[in-house]
């Protein structure tokens, strides 16, 4: 599996996919040259354990869902629900209902988990991580939300 870097270039400003080969290798802008090259030292036992872009130590772990993906899915099978109920199928529709939920809840188990970075936002997926990664932490959130206000007003803006 590639990892695959969604990220905001900190140079550019441009929105990045970055597909570093080897995963370790270094991530590339492909609009400007910026680059980062800290390749192993953003790994821990070949595990990410900071933002390959930024190089925040802080990531929380998601799932690499897309929530418009499961709600599209609950759309079709309630309007096809509608259908067989208008047609006098109360078991059919039932069973739409059902497979649906059943098939959201196994892509969501089979989709892999992604990192987002506290500090640029970055999302790391299909990247190598540690199970035991903590999830988003509101308090961590806030201590970053606060940081990037603070330079900003430093900044004079
Ligand atoms: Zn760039
Ligand atoms: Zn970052």
């Amino acid at each position: 599996m590639t990892a695959h870097i969604i990220y905001q270039c900190p140079a550019c400003q441009t929105r990045q996919v970055s597909t570093p080969e080897p995963a370790t290798g270094p991530v590339r802008c492909s609009h400007c040259d910026w680059s980062r090259n800290e390749g192993a030292g953003d790994f821990h036992d070949q595990v990410i354990c900071r933002c390959r872009i930024c190089g925040c130590d802080d990531l929380w772990r998601q799932k690499d869902f897309p929530p418009a993906l499961g709600l599209a899915i609950v759309g079709i099978a309630a309007s096809l629900s509608c259908v067989a109920w208008a047609w006098y199928r109360p078991v059919t529709a039932l069973v739409i209902l059902l497979m649906a939920a059943f098939f959201d809840m196994l892509l969501f188990t089979f989709m892999g988990d992604m990192l987002v970075c506290y500090r640029c936002a970055s999302r790391h997926r299909r990247s190598a991580m540690n199970e035991e990664h903590p999830q988003f932490n509101l308090e961590i959130s806030e201590r970053y939300r606060q940081q990037a206000m603070q330079k900003e007003r430093a900044a004079g803006r």
